[in-house]
């Protein structure tokens, strides 16, 4: 299989594929963290619970995680994931540590998909479009203190609707979804897949 999803987007096989930018910061992402802390940051992400579960729930439904999935890179977006080769977290671009943990529990969501969803497709603007709003959704990459500081905020139904922008910029990065196609394909299956919060019972 081939595919890769970005800190927010999945991607096309053979071209790891980065997630969107966060659309609030410029590609040079200011006072990141020195690489150093970085690596050691995406171990210590590992340790997160939201992630341990993740992992142990790939791994029970028979794909592997640890210790070869994760790696540390210098990449244009926060983070991807590419099937079959794994999970970057971009650290020219992170800042401070839960910006780490969160690359890596989004990521971890288009993982999970990658290996229980059958046939899954990531050149499909559809199949794509719904790992990107699951991952984005219970990542909490939308949790409201982290929309605060990037100056997002609004108070109500902000969380879907950021869900919804960032599930968007992630799809546009896909070479098979430009355009129209990215937008219908979130429009589409978002019902469908704001409200599958596999493997958990409830969105965390
Ligand atoms: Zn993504």
């Amino acid at each position: 299989m081939a595919a890769a999803a970005g800190d927010g987007g999945s991607v096309p096989p053979k071209s790891p594929t980065a997630e969107a930018p966060p659309a609030s910061q410029p590609r040079l992402t200011p006072n990141t963290m020195p690489w150093e802390r970085c690596v050691a940051g995406v171990q210590s992400a590992l340790k997160d619970p939201l992630a341990r579960f993740l992992r142990e729930q790939i791994e029970k439904a028979g794909c592997t995680v640890w210790p070869t999935l994760i790696r540390a890179a210098i990449c244009t977006a926060s983070g991807g994931y590419t099937s079959g080769k794994g999970i970057e977290v971009c650290c020219n671009h992170m800042r401070k540590q839960d910006e780490i943990t969160q690359v890596i529990i989004h990521e971890l969501v288009h993982a999970y998909d990658d290996c229980v969803v059958k046939n899954i497709n990531w050149n499909n603007c559809a199949h794509h479009a719904c790992s990107e709003i699951r991952a984005n959704h219970l990542s909490g990459n939308c949790h409201y203190k982290r929309e605060l500081m990037k100056g997002f905020l609004k108070i109500k139904g902000h969380e879907p609707e950021c869900v919804k922008r960032r599930a968007l910029l992630s799809v546009q990065n896909n070479p098979s979804c430009r355009g129209k196609a990215a937008k219908e394909a979130v429009e589409n299956v978002w019902d469908t897949c704001y409200n599958d919060p596999r493997p958990f019972d409830k969105a965390p």
